[in-house]
């Protein structure tokens, strides 16, 4: 029989982070925003637990070069040829930019195509290990998908590898036999149309607690990934237990994202000496990695027995990535404040949340400048 669970599941925007009094910190300058994360499978990292989502246009050079430069992680997307991405470790290791955190991605398609791939990243181009693999599928729930990984695994003994997406506990046990972080989330991305063409889907908030409480009990970590608004959603994943939060929206509309500004012209009510004003507006493009247009460009068509499960957008230009950044690691400090937790790693013991009805106060949205 069909089964309904009562209990209502929640999002980011159901809940907030309710400030109290804790251990007195005067700065934000006082907060670690670093983590050490012991993996499950034997590797240490140190870092601030965000990613860029590996997609085309977000999971490129630019932006994972940003992220690592700030001590923050990375991946870059799967359809980067060897030769591309051995350009890159090339150019980051003349720049000083840090490689550990970096996430080479691959999809399921072409296996022994894409552990090759790997292997000659490691022999060509000296990516020790290859260290750290994002092993990328919309849905982790075919047996395919956890054939790969155990492969990828057996192939990669010591090499940091993220899997996913679920969007339920019921895996979680099952990907960490192989995997070290699971990445959590379907149907919450910005570019998504998962729950509108198939109904699935669950919201983030419950899947975080959730998942990290599953994937804790044996010493795995959690990526949240999709649905990140503002940079207080972001806060609101650490304080949940997400050990990693992924990003892909809030970067895309940055110089540092794949493709062209795009310029548009707007007529407006205004009249000036009989002429009416004209306003520009910047964008830049957007597609989800199931959208049509991302299947005509990556896989030469839409196949007849899919449907398109993301969309293709034009978002608001907001200049170089490096605002965001800046204000991701001010709004984590700042959390932290609130709640007296001395590091990113300290939110989730510190932080009492709320359901509410109303989180924010939008009464002059429409006359943001
Ligand atoms: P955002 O940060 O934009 O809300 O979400 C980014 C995430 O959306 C990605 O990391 C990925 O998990 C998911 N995503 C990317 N493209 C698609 C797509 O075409 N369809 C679906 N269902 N999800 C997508």
């Amino acid at each position: 029989m069909t089964q309904i669970l009562h209990e209502i599941n929640l999002d980011y925007s159901d809940i907030l982070i309710r400030p109290k009094m804790g251990i007195n910190l005067n700065s934000r300058k006082d907060v670690n925003l670093q983590r050490i994360f012991k993996f499950k499978h034997g590797q240490t990292r140190t870092g601030l637990g965000v990613f860029n989502a590996n997609m085309a246009t977000v999971g490129n050079f630019s932006v994972a070069a940003k992220l690592l430069a700030r001590g923050m992680f990375a991946t870059l997307h799967k359809h980067y040829s060897v030769d591309e991405i051995g350009g890159f470790i090339k150019e980051s290791k003349k720049e000083n930019i840090p490689l550990d955190n970096l996430f080479i991605t691959i999809g399921l398609k072409n296996t022994d195509a894409e552990i090759e791939k790997l292997k000659e990243l490691e022999s060509k181009y000296g990516w020790n290990s290859p260290r750290n693999i994002c092993i990328d599928a919309p849905n982790f729930y075919i047996q395919k998908a956890l054939d790969v990984l155990a492969r990828v695994r057996h192939e990669f003994p010591d090499s940091v590898i993220m899997a996913g997406n679920i969007a339920s506990g019921d895996i979680c046990l099952k990907l960490l036999d192989y995997a070290d972080i699971i990445k959590c989330g379907i149907g919450s991305g910005s570019a998504c149309l998962t729950r509108k063409q198939t109904g699935c889907g669950t919201p983030m908030v419950s899947l975080i607690l959730e998942c990290a409480d599953i994937a804790h009990s044996v010493g795995g970590h959690i990526c949240a990934d999709g649905g990140i608004v503002d940079v207080g959603d972001i806060a609101k994943a650490f304080c949940l237990n997400s050990d990693f939060i992924m990003v892909g929206g809030m970067f895309a509309g940055t110089d540092e994202a794949e493709g062209a500004v795009i310029e548009k012209h707007f007529e407006t009510n205004e009249i000036i000496d009989g002429k009416r004003v004209i306003q520009t507006k910047f964008f830049k493009q957007y597609y989800g990695m199931s959208s049509e247009y991302a299947n005509n460009k990556f896989a030469g068509g839409m196949s007849n027995y899919k449907t398109s499960e993301g969309r293709e957008l034009l978002i608001p230009y907001t200049g170089s990535i490096d605002k965001v950044l800046q204000d991701i690691n001010g709004g984590i400090a700042s959390c932290c404040t609130y709640i007296g937790a001395t590091s990113v790693k300290h939110m989730s013991k510190c932080a009492t949340i709320i359901q509410v009805h109303n989180q924010l106060n939008k009464v002059f949205e429409k006359y943001s400048v």
